[in-house]
């Protein structure tokens, strides 16, 4: 199968013919190939953006929000297919496309359609007869750029936003995971969403990635992917003074209390450390145990992760898939073979899985738990993002904070305490985005989202992500 580029409401093979293969990681089988779009192939898209743009900004929030929510309602429909579809694209159980990606897609939408008719901006009363208004516009053309690791659930939260604002959108999936994308094109046409509005184009980072971040009607990226990508997306962004957001990667802390609710926080942590194959930008990857229970918590956690189901993404006992590639397989063992060089323990874990069947031969790494590494190891402080976590023991709360905080990431802290106190302390001292307490990945969807330091610039979701898809604009009048 041949995938098509979706511009101004019509499939469209690129005009260079060049594509891509995308390849099924739990079973290394050819899926399809699909376009590496070219500067040309952005340039249609950005035409039909433009065609579209004046007359979609000027809809009704009440307009958007039908449109938006049907597009919910229709993802809803189609689950069997997009589910089906992620699965093959990414390698991740069918079980957790069914019940996290495509439902949190769908949700999106209908969160960002109610956005759209209930967005509000501010007025100052400055004095007997100045009034201040601030008119929130829409950008114009903006771009979105998301990753492979949660495919279809991250491209909507960004398209959401962005067309509940009054933008048209140009939008670049993974090239690893470009099918649900690909679907979501004919579900828009059939929800009525005018031609051009959204245009979807895939292909590579250097070639696609680069035409949209370059363009210079595109006046917004929005970008969700690796540090180092980030980096280069805002050296072309910034001097061209495009508004920039940029959710980026993380190296998370789990902070174990002796005090926690102990059985619980072990199924969390075996949950926060594997759950995707721990290729979520939210999964703890340092796990911090106080030293009394330490041993116990260790030994216990080993024994539940033994237990975790590994094999074929559609079998529905499985609840760790393939990752995303060989290559990324490839990455994640060296990362294993260099924790061993810096004297790491490998608890369990550490090797290639072999499928069976039609899995034979595809991209599996058993969950690994290391422990005896160096806090500044390389191991412990760059982003590994596969099934792999690293335990060290801490005696102080200070410690713990010492080393939650030692990262040049801050994207996303975990707790697990039943002293209030402790608790509050550390929400305040951690330096990260998002801290959940006795808890991991509760999402409420109205919510700041993002990170600090090299985990990113900006916040999206709820009002932060429609004010970053508008321009604000201040009336002053005086009568
Ligand atoms: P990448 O940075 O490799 O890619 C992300 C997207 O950017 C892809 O669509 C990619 O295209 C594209 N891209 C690559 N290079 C460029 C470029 N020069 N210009 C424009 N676009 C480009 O990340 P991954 O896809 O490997 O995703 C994993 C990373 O994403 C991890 O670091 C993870 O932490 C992070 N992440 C962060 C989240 C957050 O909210 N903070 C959430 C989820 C993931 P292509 O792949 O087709 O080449």
């Amino acid at each position: 199968m041949k995938l098509s580029n979706f511009i101004d409401g019509h499939y469209i093979a690129p005009i260079n013919d060049q594509y891509i293969q995308n390849i099924n990681p739990a079973t290394n089988e050819l899926i399809s190939l699909i376009p590496n779009s070219s500067p040309e192939d952005i340039q249609l898209a950005v035409n039909a953006a433009n065609k579209a743009s004046k007359s979609w900004s000027n809809y009704t929030g009440e307009d958007r929000f039908i449109i938006l929510n049907k597009i919910a309602e229709l993802i809803e429909a189609n689950i069997d297919e997009l589910a089906l579809a992620e699965t093959n694209d990414t390698g991740k159980p069918l079980k957790l496309s069914k019940t996290i990606d495509i439902p949190r897609a769908a949700s999106n939408f209908r969160f960002f359609a109610t956005s759209a008719l209930q967005f509000s901006s501010e007025s100052h009363s400055s004095g007997p007869n100045i009034i201040n208004y601030t008119l929130r516009q829409a950008i114009g053309i903006v771009g979105c750029i998301s990753p492979w690791n949660l495919p279809l659930y991250l491209f909507t939260w960004k398209i959401a936003p962005a067309l509940a604002s009054g933008n048209c959108v140009i939008a670049k999936p993974s090239e690893l995971s470009p099918t649900t994308a690909f679907l979501l094109g004919k579900i828009c046409n059939e929800a009525g969403l005018p031609p051009g509005v959204l245009n979807i184009v895939h292909g590579d980072g250097i070639q696609a990635g680069t035409a949209i971040v370059s363009h210079p009607s595109i006046k917004a990226i929005s970008f969700t992917g690796g540090t180092n990508t980030g980096k280069k997306i805002a050296s072309v962004a910034a001097p061209m003074f495009k508004k920039l957001s940029l959710e980026l990667g993380g190296k998370n802390p789990c902070i174990v209390f002796a005090d926690c609710d102990y059985d619980k926080t072990l199924s969390e942590v075996s949950r926060l450390a594997f759950t995707n194959q721990g290729q979520i930008c939210l999964c703890g990857s340092r796990i911090l145990i106080e030293k009394p229970i330490y041993e116990k918590f260790k030994n216990d956690l080993v024994q539940k992760v033994k237990q975790l189901h590994i094999g074929d993404p559609l079998e529905s006992q499985t609840q760790i898939g393939a990752l995303i590639s060989k290559s990324h397989q490839e990455k994640v063992l060296s990362y294993v073979e260099l924790a061993k060089q810096e004297g790491g323990i490998i608890l369990i874990g550490g090797e290639k899985y072999t499928g069976h069947g039609r899995c034979q031969d595809g991209a599996f790494v058993s969950p690994t738990i290391i422990e005896n590494l160096k806090p500044n190891c390389r191991t412990n402080q760059e982003e590994i993002f596969g099934p792999v976590i690293s335990l060290m023991s801490f005696e102080t709360i200070d410690e713990a904070i010492e080393l939650a905080n030692n990262s040049n990431y801050g994207l996303a802290a975990s707790v697990w305490s039943q002293d209030i106190q402790k608790c509050m302390r550390l929400t305040k001292e951690i330096n990260t985005g998002i801290v959940w307490i006795n808890c991991w990945l509760v999402r409420d969807l109205r919510t700041p989202f993002g990170g600090m330091k090299d985990s990113g610039v900006g916040r999206e979701g709820g009002d932060e992500a429609m004010r970053f898809f508008t321009e604000a604009k201040n009336v002053c009048i005086k009568w």
